[in-house]
């Protein structure tokens, strides 16, 4: 059972999809496919831009969208408060951007204030781009997109680049109504998927950067994808069995309904969070700024690693553990993409036993906290 922020569980359905032999990629049959589940990945990411699916993980979308819009020397601002954050920031370094980065604690969310007063020091626009992370799947925090990216419109002209990859699915991004400029996701975090698909889009705005842009690229033109996808087609062979799957994961979830989907995230990180407090497990990410897809823990008394190491070998429920100087001290238990009321009461039961067993018992039962929870929908 896998309570991790990616891979994330996959329906039935959904792997039997795929359980067949591939097509050609470049057959009639597989041509519907692209385009059917190119108008659904337009639904799911609330955009009337197409939405290009990419043979990479998440990563590979975001380093796609700093290779694709910015030149060497332009600035970049990056959020960084987390592992993520750090990373977009490391690729912007490798490519020969001027990063400045705007920080706060793991654990913390990024003061959007913090976005304002760089972007309004800024007055010669060099800025070209603010690359935020909006799930933060190292901590557990949400950033305020919403918040960091009404800074950047007010500048005017950097282009804002997100890291939607454990929030595209599991909240509400209007990625056209905010004018969201590029936003990158992967398979195998809320889309019900396997590994190895990466998704992005891109705004009007930022297709005119591209036009600019002179970072070398090649297998991650994302203009040689927009042209294919034009045509119902891939530039290079996509890996088709994923698709036969994500015809079906992107039906699933337009009978469920967005507002649906994102209602379902909500309970489940409010049960859970309910559930570890009852537990009396402090959660490494505050309240208000808590991500709807994992949630992050940092035990006091019982060792982090040990109540892994026991779900996993009593229970087989996976959780990660912490990334970076929080490895050893931190476990994350997902609640992304097809996951239902009954996994997270199983998950919470396994672990309220898992600290029983450890000599450490909880003051109160998780389980009831997390089921009073899930009952009030
Ligand atoms: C999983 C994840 C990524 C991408 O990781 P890949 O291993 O490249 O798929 C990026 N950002 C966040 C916030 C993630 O959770």
């Amino acid at each position: 059972m896998l309570m991790i922020p990616g891979p994330t569980p996959v329906p039935e359905k959904v792997l039997l999809a795929m359980a067949k032999h591939p097509i050609g990629h470049r057959s009639g049959e597989f041509s519907q496919i692209i385009a059917e589940t190119n108008a659904n990945l337009k639904w799911l990411f609330q955009t009337k831009n197409p939405v290009l699916a990419i043979a990479a993980s998440g990563t590979g979308t975001i380093e796609a969208a700093i290779i694709n819009f910015l030149s060497a020397g332009d600035r970049v601002l990056v959020g960084t408060n987390g592992k993520f954050g750090e990373r977009w920031a490391q690729i912007s370094k490798a490519y020969g951007l001027d990063v400045q980065t705007i920080t706060a604690e793991w654990g913390a969310p990024l003061n959007p204030d913090d976005f304002d007063k760089a972007l309004s020091a800024d007055t010669d626009k060099a800025i070209k781009a603010v690359i935020i992370t909006h799930s933060e799947t190292s901590t557990g925090v949400l950033n305020d997109l919403e918040a960091i990216n009404r800074h950047v419109k007010t500048h005017g002209e950097a282009l804002i680049i997100v890291d939607a990859v454990t929030s595209l699915g599991s909240h509400d991004i209007p990625v056209d109504e905010w004018g969201i400029d590029v936003i990158g996701s992967g398979s195998q975090k809320g889309f019900m998927l396997p590994p190895g698909l990466g998704f992005v889009t891109a705004s009007d705005k930022a297709w005119a950067a591209y036009e600019k842009a002179t970072l070398p690229k090649f297998y991650l033109d994302l203009g040689k994808y927009r042209k294919a996808a034009g045509q119902n087609s891939t530039p290079f062979t996509p890996p088709v069995n994923l698709y036969f799957g994500m015809k079906v994961a992107l039906e699933m979830m337009q009978a469920e309904g967005l507002e649906n989907i994102f209602a379902r995230h909500t309970r489940h990180k409010e049960a859970t969070r309910a559930a570890m407090k009852a537990l009396g497990l402090p959660l490494f990410a505050p309240d208000t700024h808590a991500s709807p897809a994992i949630t992050s823990v940092v035990p006091d008394g019982v060792d982090a690693e040990k109540i892994r190491s026991v779900m996993k070998k009593r229970f087989n429920i996976a959780l990660a553990g912490g990334q970076d100087h929080m490895a050893g001290k931190m476990f994350r238990m997902g609640h992304l993409g097809f996951v239902c009321d009954r996994d997270i009461l199983c998950a919470i039961s396994a672990l309220e036993a898992t600290l029983q067993e450890l000599g450490h018992p909880a003051p109160a039962s998780g389980v009831a906290a997390a089921s009073d929870r899930l009952r009030q929908g």
